[in-house]
């Protein structure tokens, strides 16, 4: 019970990262807010969590008085905000020759306004309760990677903001640190299969996987648990810290 009555608020939590995290901070103790733009992927996620340890709210992370509102529910539920995980996250492919202006718009706009605007609005009460923020930033965010242009700007942009924010409160006993993943087994990567490589789905699995040193994808769940560390008392002593949760690419690739 490492996370024993906290209350926690996690993005893009109806999939994936999010919804590992936010399970696993529940199985911990903690009171969750599941926040995402997919109403029905929110309730199918939650369908089987008990209730009483959840709230799950549908929200868009592009839409400043949505953010607001989210965490306005989150008080008046649940009385505080102790932990707050910017993690709802979109993609795109392409050089900067070929990132049309939407696209990188689009991609700017999730991923790097949505998480301006948790941090703007939850930093007041992470004052008052001296606590903690996660952002899920990528391997993009120091390495760039080939062929994804507006995401790796995104990512650098998370990586900047979550130092930005440490230095800024740091004085106010709020930490901040973010996690940098290499690719993790989620839906999005099996609907980027079916949807790009239908018949050479395993090759191009055996791809993806062998690009991390240690031979795979990491799993969600494993992403759950970095999280639940960088968000516990455990990790009092760290903040401003951007760590690696890569398979070894960053380092010994
Ligand atoms: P996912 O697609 O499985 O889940 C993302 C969730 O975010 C979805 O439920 C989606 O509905 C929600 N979302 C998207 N746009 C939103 C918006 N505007 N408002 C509210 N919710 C929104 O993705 P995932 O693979 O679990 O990735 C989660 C995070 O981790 C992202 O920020 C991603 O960039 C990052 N990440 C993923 C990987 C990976 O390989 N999967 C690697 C590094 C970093």
């Amino acid at each position: 019970m490492m996370l024993k009555g906290k209350v926690a608020v996690v993005t893009g939590a109806a999939s994936g990262i999010g919804l590992a995290i936010a399970l696993k901070f529940i199985s911990e103790g903690a009171y969750v807010v599941l926040v995402d733009m997919d109403a029905k992927a929110l309730d199918e996620a939650t369908r089987n969590v008990k209730a009483g340890t959840f709230l799950a709210l549908e929200c868009n992370v592009t839409q400043p008085e949505e953010v607001e509102n989210v965490l306005i529910q989150t008080l008046s539920r649940f009385g505080s905000i102790d932990i707050l995980v910017n993690n709802a996250g979109i993609a795109s492919v392409g050089t900067v020759e070929n990132t049309s202006f939407d696209d990188f718009n689009k991609v700017m706009t999730v991923n790097v306004s949505g998480v301006f605007h948790f941090l703007k609005y939850a930093i007041p009460h992470l004052i008052t309760s001296k606590g903690v923020i996660l952002n899920m930033a990528s391997i993009a965010s120091k390495l760039g990677l080939s062929e994804r242009f507006a995401y790796s700007a995104s990512k650098g942009a998370v990586l900047s903001m979550t130092y930005s924010v440490a230095k800024d409160y740091v004085s106010h006993g709020v930490r901040c640190n973010c996690l940098c993943p290499a690719r993790i087994y989620t839906p999005f990567v099996e609907g980027y299969l079916d949807k790009n490589y239908p018949d050479a789905k395993q090759e191009i699995f055996d791809t993806l996987s062998q690009y991390q040193p240690i031979g795979r994808m990491g799993k969600p769940e494993e992403v759950a648990d970095a999280a639940l560390f960088f968000c516990s008392d455990k990790s009092g002593f760290v903040t401003g810290n951007a760590f690696d949760f890569d398979g070894g690419v960053t380092n010994i690739r």
